[in-house]
């Protein structure tokens, strides 16, 4: 493959470096980056940095150099894992994952789009209708989550403000056949709010600034955003006003494209409105104190006779929803109580966050409704194979970090532990599928045989000395003693930061973060976000990822009786607690569920089927945020765990987005808490590299006279047996059912070098 890429590209493997040290693998990571080569492997795992410029690198050219070939056969490639994943899926029906990591404008999205473009042109070679209108689904749904669900933030112009796991479900053919699309914890308080140079949701813009001007005063709307509330706050809204237009464009056309009725664009186009209307209602308090609206009043009520409309629902039950509540008071009866102008405000937005959330929600249903595999019969067509494609919010801190931030962390903590596990499970199982013998001295100790660990102060290690496992019975270490009959490896030991602590930290039932949480919100009677951090200190003053001002007075970095500060395996996170409870219990008012479930727009009312419930039969305790995301994710990692993985680990080059500048400091903090120097040496810790033994032998047979030009020793594995002996490396691989396993890097050069000899 370096062949193909030219001399002095560095090294398209980090495995095959001289030395694994920060230094070599930053050096070589730049020197690749500036001559264009943004992908780099470590074994089978794909590290890419944003090249923040087009370069030609993708198409229908590329794909098709990368189609049907193993991994190591071309320049490292995203088309080569999605190829290798695919190939995995298809020769041995497994289930496969790829997963893509990496911070806020890494390039996770679009190398999503890569992997979905690669996969659908390389299947459905027969143009079956069906399978045609399932990919053409796979790859509109893209664009309208994009609107939706992306907005532009400080670091990134389409930021992703959701997590997304997409399967695919394939025939026995291999073609895409169905699909299924989970979203996680969209970040709906930007629906009210947005940072200094930062935007609401795309799908706003689009509407305000795409729509025909007759549209908009269908919808009462003018075209300015500045002048809405919820648009204007951030003032980042330099994006093109053509470009806008054309989105708008694509994003209905995509709409339609997947089988949305016009009547159901009607409806979204309507919500979105009401949304931007209700975000200018204010309140004021009157002196008069009127039997039906207490002395509340809206300053302009004409925004309320156009949220009415647009959510076909009545003008006065509008009104009462937002000046006022009905509580139940004990028995059947309800009284309706009054808003302070506070709590109606309060009240309005909590409205309108949940109007957007059930929006995003109901758009990836009707996604899903469309891609469902239709008309299969698991008996007749045998069951479906699947590739999962998660692109997901990488590792957040902000100069505030609130609720939010904390789930994305946590989530990354999850995801980085997977990790671990799995690309060390990855390494046993092809050993296992090879036949290597290697004896796992942790797999007597441990029934489940996923990876060997030994903790020592936080840290895991894997791996083990020769000849010294049978010492090592007992202990929670591994000897990996891997080979051919005589064949015994040197396997040092590579040491991993152990963060299951801090998911421990996070989600370990009753004194958990997340549990102290929970109980905070349901406690009766007020409750403030200050006693809830003084029970996380109480709980955890000793924990060593924990911290607050209270338990560390001197460090006047965090703010006394606001914040706490975990310390996360990808670095040092200050939370503010403030809306801690108040976002965890994520609350609306029954009263305006029951409003919309009454309207008479079918879209919206779908939407809301639990404003069914009348005020005196809501008694059980909705499950909280922090709850719904916790169950998520361990389903999430429960999911993956049970699939082939593929890992790609995207790099954001500078803070600025600008192209050809690697900032080398930003790189490293990244390269660092991604781990990817530990995963450098796990897989050279084992087996640095392996080749079926007919591509081995096709690159270095002219090097020995048995195999050149053809070997006439019974099959290529003995040939590949007789050229190692003939060059003396015999003693450093071992030899698999259909491929070598080679140990160290050094055997390669020696290979090359002797190929470069001739
Ligand atoms: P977030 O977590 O905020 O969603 P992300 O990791 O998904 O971030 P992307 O949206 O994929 O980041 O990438 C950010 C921007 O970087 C893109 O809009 C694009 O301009 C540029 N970019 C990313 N990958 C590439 C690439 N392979 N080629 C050219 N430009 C790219
Ligand atoms: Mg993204």
């Amino acid at each position: 493959m370096e062949d193909e890429e030219g001399p002095d590209c560095g090294k398209a493997d980090f495995v095959l470096l001289d030395q694994v040290t920060m230094e070599d693998f930053m050096e070589n990571l730049k020197l690749r980056f500036e001559k264009g080569r943004i992908y780099t492997y470590i074994g089978e795992v794909l590290v890419s940095v944003n090249p923040y410029q087009e370069l030609p690198l993708y198409g229908p050219e590329a794909i098709a150099r990368y189609q049907g070939r193993e991994l190591y056969e071309r320049p490292p490639h995203l088309y080569a894992v999605a190829n290798a994943a695919y190939r995995a899926m298809k020769r041995r029906s497994r289930d496969t994952c790829i997963v893509i990591s990496g911070e806020s404008g890494a390039g996770k999205t679009e190398a999503s789009k890569h992997i979905m473009q690669y996969i659908a042109a390389v299947t459905n070679p027969s143009q079956r209708a069906e399978v045609e209108r399932v990919k053409d689904v796979l790859l509109k749904s893209t664009c309208v989550l994009e609107a939706f669900g992306n907005a532009r933030t400080n670091r990134n112009h389409n930021s992703s403000r959701f997590g997304k796991y997409m399967d695919i479900n394939f025939d026995f053919k291999g073609d895409p056949v169905g699909g299924h699309i989970h979203s996680y914890l969209l970040e709906k308080s930007r629906v009210l709010k947005q940072h200094v140079g930062e935007r609401n949701f795309h799908a706003f813009y689009q509407l305000l600034r795409g729509s025909e001007d007759e549209m908009l005063r269908e919808l009462h709307l003018q075209r300015n955003p500045a002048l809405y509330n919820f648009t204007r706050q951030g003032a980042g809204l330099s994006a093109l006003e053509t470009d806008e237009k054309s989105h708008h464009q694509a994003v209905t056309e995509a709409m339609r494209v997947i089988g949305f009725s016009p009547e159901e664009v009607g409806s979204v186009h309507r919500i979105l409105a009401a949304i931007l209307h209700l975000g200018n209602i204010e309140f004021v308090e009157t002196e008069e104190d009127t039997l039906e609206q207490g002395s509340l009043a809206v300053t302009e009520e004409v925004l309320v006779d156009h949220v009415a409309e647009l959510t076909a629902t009545p003008r006065e039950l509008v009104l009462r929803c937002l000046l006022a509540r009905t509580v139940a008071s004990g028995g059947r009866e309800v009284i309706e109580k009054g808003h302070t102008a506070a709590e109606a405000s309060y009240a309005r937005d909590a409205c309108a966050k949940a109007v957007y959330q059930r929006l995003f929600e109901w758009v990836v249903d009707r996604i899903n409704g469309v891609m469902e595999p239709r008309g299969r019969d698991p008996r007749r067509d045998g069951k479906d194979t699947v590739i999962g494609v998660l692109d997901i919010y990488g590792f957040e801190v902000f100069p505030v970090n609130s609720f939010e931030q904390f789930c994305i962390n946590y989530c990354n903590e999850k995801l980085q532990q997977l990790f671990i596990q799995l690309i060390l499970k990855q390494e046993q199982e092809e050993y296992e599928r090879e036949g290597i013998t290697w004896q796992s001295v942790s797999a007597r100790a441990h029934p489940t045989r996923l990876w060997a660990v030994r903790e020592r102060a936080g840290k895991q290690t894997c791996g083990g000395r020769p000849g010294r496992a049978g010492a090592q019975q007992g202990r929670c270490g591994r000897g990996w003693l891997a080979g051919l009959g005589s064949c015994l490896l040197a396997l040092p030991q590579v040491e991993y930061f152990n963060n299951a602590t801090i998911v421990e930290l996070v989600e370990r039932p009753h004194r958990g973060i997340l549990a102290v949480l929970d109980e905070a919100c349901s406690t009766a009677g007020p409750i403030t976000d200050r006693i809830f951090l003084q029970t996380l200190d109480t709980h955890h003053r000793h924990h060593p990822h924990y911290t607050s001002r209270q338990l560390c007075p001197t460090d006047k970095t965090m703010e006394f009786g606001r914040d706490f500060r975990i310390k996360h395996y990808a670095g040092d996170v200050t939370y503010s607690v403030e809306g801690f409870i108040d976002k965890n219990r994520d609350s609306l008012f029954q009263d305006f569920k029951r409003l919309l479930y009454n309207s008479t727009d079918p879209t919206l009312k779908a939407m809301w089927p639990d404003g069914q419930q009348d005020i005196t039969e809501v008694t059980k305790r909705p499950l909280t945020a922090g709850t719904l995301f916790k169950n998520s994710m361990v389903a999430l990692v429960e999911n993956l765990a049970s699939k082939e993985p593929f890992y790609i680990r995207c790099i954001k080059p500078n803070e600025d987005k600008v192209a050809a500048r690697l900032d080398e400091g930003h790189c490293r903090h990244q390269v660092a808490y991604l781990g990817l120097l530990e995963n450098v040496r796990v897989r050279r810790a084992g087996f640095a590299s392996r080749q079926p033994y007919p591509r081995f032998l096709l690159r270095y047979k002219m090097t020995c006279e048995y195999t050149w030009p053809n070997h006439l020793l019974g099959s290529d594995k003995a040939a590949v047996g007789a050229l190692l002996e003939q060059h003396g490396l015999q003693g450093d691989v071992a030899f698999g059912h259909s491929k070598l396993f080679i140990r160290s890097p050094q055997t390669l050069v020696t290979l090359e070098q002797g190929r470069a000899r001739l």
